[in-house]
């Protein structure tokens, strides 16, 4: 992520959760906290940015009368099936090696199951898998190649997932990587010291998380991705890993994330917001809390900046068993989908611990 700070200097205080955080300008989350209570328990979708669609597919499931995880899952196979969606699914970024693995887990809370898989190749619906582990083996997380053959053998279809301009965008990555290896980005003949200098601009996060609220009041989610780009092969983030990418208890809520999955398997956030919803804090106020563990918990020097504060993002999204939604990340500028029952869903920007702006283009 690209992130400047804007304020040098920073607040230590207390969050209206009672908890000591760090917050940025305009005491950044802070001020932002801002719980939607409904009266009555009214469907809600809630969804990462890019889940637009995604949570209007699903609400218009549930209108219908749809189980709340049939409603999300097919909400996020429009992303999953998107060919310009280079993060979920089909035409997600590959690993090192050019080959596109996915993860993805679903949780049902009516029935309090769950289901998942991990960096499993050709299969563009993960989640439809997930949910398969779930339905029909006594397993919850299958992986790699049993992965596949369990797809297999109920019937899903293998494909080639990496499209021309994944591919693309993988070459570019690998031919700029260093200037000490074999692989040449295109170039003329004055060319000097070519092959380095585009990682970071490259080395994009993306994830689906969706969670919902059904007509009965039954709790359902799912997260899918392809995780991060150009990964080691059979690297595992957060969105398989049920208490982490994900968590759903009918009683209480669902939560979610996006981001480093690295950093929030470390902190199993999305049970960690669950709990903090139980003991009675909001959606928003949840989530800060797990930003602010995993804000508080990183400790190597290479991951923080200046100021001794996370270089990555992660984000959370949550929904609770009273219709509440909100949603946090580390630094400002995320948002998040929301369709309480309108044709179009909407997003709204994410409360946050530190201000970030983006560096001005070269
Ligand atoms: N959380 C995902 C992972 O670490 C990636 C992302 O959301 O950007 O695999």
């Amino acid at each position: 992520m690209d992130i400047s700070i804007k304020r040098r200097d920073f607040l230590k205080t207390a969050t209206a959760a009672g908890v000591t955080a760090l917050v940025g300008d305009k005491l950044g989350a802070l001020g932002q906290l801002q719980a939607q209570t409904k009266t009555a328990v009214k469907p809600v979708v809630i969804s990462s940015a890019n889940g637009l669609m995604a949570t209007a597919k699903a609400m218009e499931m549930i209108q219908q009368g749809a189980d709340a995880l049939d409603a999300v899952i097919a909400g996020v196979n429009i992303v999953e099936d998107d060919p310009n969606d280079n993060s979920v699914g089909y035409a997600g970024l590959p690993n090192e090696e050019g080959v596109v693995e996915l993860d993805s887990s679903v949780m049902h809370g009516p029935s309090c199951r769950g289901g998942a898989v991990a960096s499993i190749r050709s299969i563009k619906n993960p989640s439809k898998v997930a949910k398969m582990v779930m339905d029909r083996s006594d397993h919850i997380l299958i992986v790699g190649e049993g992965a596949l053959k369990f797809a297999k053998a109920h019937g899903f279809q293998e494909e080639n997932l990496l499209t021309e301009s994944s591919r693309e965008i993988w070459l570019k990555w690998k031919e700029n990587l260093s200037t000490e290896d074999d692989w040449l980005p295109p170039h003329d003949i004055e060319s000097k010291d070519i092959g380095e200098g585009l990682k970071s601009y490259l080395r994009n996060h993306g994830t689906i998380n969706c969670d919902a609220i059904d007509l009965k009041g039954n709790i359902s989610g799912v997260t899918t991705t392809s995780g991060l780009a150009f990964k080691i092969p059979g690297r595992v983030g957060d969105s398989p890993i049920l208490g982490a990418g994900l968590y759903v208890d009918n009683e209480v809520g669902a939560a979610g994330s996006t981001g480093r999955g690295e950093a929030n398997l470390l902190s199993c956030s999305s049970v960690m917001i669950v709990e903090y919803m139980r003991q009675g804090k909001s959606p928003e106020q949840a989530c800060l809390m797990a930003c602010e563990r995993i804000a508080s918990h990183t400790k190597e020097r290479r991951l923080l900046n200046d100021q001794g504060w996370p270089k990555f993002n992660v984000n959370f999204y949550a929904i609770s068993k009273k219709g509440e939604y909100g949603g946090a990340a580390i630094w400002s500028g995320s948002r998040y989908a929301i369709n309480t029952g309108e044709k179009q869903s909407r997003l709204i920007d994410c409360a946050y611990l530190f201000k970030s702006e983006p560096k001005p283009k070269k």
